[in-house]
C-alpha cells in the first residue's frame, strides 16, 4: 500500500497531494456532516493529464477512486466509504478551475471540471452573456460536480437543469483512456449521445475533466420581489397567475415556510428578513424583461384578489440580493438547528398541498411532533422537506426513526406522481430506493452500463447503484 500511495504522490507531485490524517479531515464527509468516510490520499491534479495517469494507475493496481468537486453533497456521494475495505483514494478536481475559452458567437464556454459555478456565472456576465444555472452552493460546488449531480437549482423553470446547459464533455474512464466530446454545438446527430451517461452518474462511470457549455443572452431587465400568502394552496394559485401573466419571463419561483423563517432568526440572526417571520409563507420570484410598475401592477391586483398578504419589490441590487440571502441562508439555519431527517423531492405542483396533509401527519405518527422545514423550488414542483428531531426526543433516537420516516415521505411523493428524489441525487444515501422505484429493465440497463464502462467498479464504488 505505502508503495501505491507513494507511486501515486508521484504524479502530481507532493505539493499537489494530501496523504497526513490531519490534513485529509475536511474531505471525509457530506456537507451535512451526517455521511463520513475514510482515505489515505487526496490526490490534486493539475489537468487531464494528471487524471490519466493516476486512473490508469489505478486501474491497473484496483485501486478504488472518488471524484470529488466543491464536497456540497447531500447524498453523500463524495464520500470515500466502500465497502470492499481495498485502497480507495480521492481526486479532487479544485486544482482544474481554468476557463479555457468562452465563445460570445457561439454563446458557449469551455472550461475545466474544478471551475467553481459562481466563476464561470462571473465569467458569462463579463461577456454580458449569462449561464443560468444557479444554486445556494454556488460559490463552493464545481462545475464537474454540478454535472455528476444534474444539478437543478433556482432557475430550472426558465433554463433546465445542469444536463441543459452540456453541449461536450471530455472525460477519463475506469480504464484510463479519454472520452472526448466538447465540440460546442447545438445540431451534432452521431449516433448515441454518449456524454450523456457521465451527467447524474454521480463519478460512476468517469471523472470529467472538461465540459463545454451552453450560455444564455442576459435578460434586458430583472425584477424580484419577495411576497408573503396564507397558505400553500395560495401560493401555487399565485405561481399560475405569474406564469398566466409573464409567461416564460419567469425565472425563479421559491418559496419558504415560517419554520425556515424563524429557523434564520434563531440561528442566523445577522441575516435580514425584509418581511419578517410571522407569515405562514414567502415566496421570492424573478421575472424579466418588464419593468417594475407591471410587477407592481400585478402584485397589487393579487392583494386585491386576497392571494398575496404582503409583498415588497427590490428597489437596487442591494434589496435583491438581500431577499435571495433569505432564500440561500436556509440550508445554514437548518443544519445550525440540530439534527433532522432530509428529503428531496418532486411533485407535480397542484399535488404539494395532498402530500403536506397526508404526510406530516404521518411523520408525527412514527416520531412525534415537531418543526418540519418545507422550502424549495416551488416553480418546477421541487421540495426540501425536513422533519427536525422533537424538542423532547435525544438526536440519536430520533435518527433511529430515519428509515421509517424516509418510507412515508418517499412513498407518498411516488403514490402522487412525484420522485424520491428530485435534484440532489442518490450517492449512498438512496440506493435503495432507487431500486425499489425504479422500472426493473431500467436497473438491469443502469448495471450492464456500469459493467461496461467500468468492469473492475473502481469508480466512486458504493454509491448509486451496487453491480
Ligand atoms: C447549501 C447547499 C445548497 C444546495 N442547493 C442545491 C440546489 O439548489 N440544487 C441542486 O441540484 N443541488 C443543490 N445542492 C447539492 C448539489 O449536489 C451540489 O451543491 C453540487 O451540484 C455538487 O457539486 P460539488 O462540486 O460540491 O460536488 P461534490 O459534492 O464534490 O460531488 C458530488 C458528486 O459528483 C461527483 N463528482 C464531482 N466532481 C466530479 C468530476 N469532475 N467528475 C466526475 N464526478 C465528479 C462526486 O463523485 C459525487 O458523486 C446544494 C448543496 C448545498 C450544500
Amino acid at each position: 500500500m505505502e508503495n501505491h500511495i507513494d507511486n501515486l504522490i508521484s504524479i502530481v507531485g507532493a505539493a499537489n497531494a494530501l496523504d497526513r490524517e490531519e490534513d485529509i479531515h475536511p474531505f471525509l464527509e457530506d456537507w451535512r456532516g451526517q455521511l463520513k468516510g475514510s482515505t489515505p490520499l487526496i490526490l490534486f491534479p493539475k489537468n487531464t493529464n494528471d487524471v490519466q495517469k493516476i486512473v490508469h494507475y489505478c486501474h491497473e493496481n484496483d485501486i478504488k477512486i472518488v471524484s470529488q468537486g466543491g464536497n456540497t453533497s447531500l447524498c453523500g456521494a463524495n464520500v470515500p466509504n466502500s465497502s470492499d475495505h481495498k485502497l480507495e483514494i480521492v481526486i479532487n478536481t479544485s486544482k482544474m478551475n481554468q476557463v479555457i475559452e468562452v465563445d460570445p458567437f457561439n454563446q458557449s464556454i469551455i472550461v475545466e471540471s474544478g471551475c467553481i459555478l459562481q466563476n464561470i456565472q462571473n465569467t458569462a456576465e463579463d461577456h454580458d452573456l449569462l449561464f443560468p444555472l444557479s444554486l445556494s452552493a454556488e460559490g463552493t460546488c464545481q462545475i464537474g460536480g454540478n454535472i455528476s449531480t444534474n444539478a437543478g437549482g433556482v432557475n430550472v423553470l426558465k433554463y433546465g437543469m445542469a444536463r441543459d446547459q452540456v453541449m461536450g464533455i471530455e472525460a477519463v474512464l475506469p480504464d484510463g483512456s479519454i472520452f472526448s466530446d466538447l465540440k460546442s454545438l447545438r445540431k451534432n446527430n452521431t449516433g448515441y449521445d454518449l456524454k450523456q451517461l457521465f451527467i447524474g452518474a454521480e463519478g460512476t462511470l468517469g471523472v470529467i475533466t472538461k465540459v463545454s457549455l451552453r450560455l444564455s443572452s442576459s435578460p434586458h431587465r430583472e425584477i424580484t420581489s419577495m411576497v408573503s400568502v396564507k397558505k400553500v394552496g395560495d401560493a401555487i394559485a399565485l405561481l399560475k397567475e405569474t406564469k398566466n401573466r409573464f409567461g416564460d419571463n419567469v425565472t425563479a419561483f421559491e418559496f419558504i415556510s415560517q419554520s425556515c423563517l424563524v429557523a434564520i432568526n434563531d440561528f442566523l440572526n445577522h441575516i435580514k428578513l425584509p418581511l419578517g417571520y410571522k407569515d405562514s409563507w414567502q415566496i421570492i420570484f424573478e421575472v424579466i424583461n418588464h419593468d417594475e410598475d407591471a410587477l407592481s401592477e400585478f402584485l397589487e391586483e393579487q392583494v386585491q384578489k386576497g392571494l398575496v398578504t404582503n409583498g415588497l419589490i427590490a428597489k437596487n441590487e442591494k434589496e435583491r440580493n438581500d431577499f435571495w440571502l433569505v432564500r440561500h441562508s436556509i440550508s445554514e439555519a437548518e443544519k445550525l438547528s440540530g439534527r433532522g431527517i432530509h428529503h428531496d423531492i418532486s411533485l407535480p405542483i397542484k399535488k404539494i398541498p395532498d402530500f403536506l396533509d397526508m404526510t406530516i401527519p404521518a411523520m408525527e405518527t412514527i416520531a412525534g411532533k415537531s418543526i418540519v422545514y418545507t422550502f424549495g423550488h416551488l416553480g418546477d414542483g421541487n421540495l426540501h422537506f425536513t422533519k427536525k428531531q422533537p424538542e423532547d426526543m435525544d438526536g440519536d433516537d430520533f435518527m433511529t426513526f430515519s428509515e421509517e420516516i424516509n418510507a412515508v415521505v418517499h412513498e407518498n411523493a411516488e403514490s402522487l406522481g412525484g420522485s424520491f428524489s428530485a435534484e440532489h441525487g442518490i450517492g449512498s444515501k438512496l440506493k435503495d430506493d432507487l431500486v425499489r422505484f425504479s422500472d426493473p429493465i431500467k436497473v438491469d440497463l443502469m448495471k450492464k452500463i456500469k459493467k461496461t464502462l467500468d468492469p473492475k467498479n473502481i469508480m466512486n464504488p458504493d454509491k448509486l447503484i451496487d453491480i
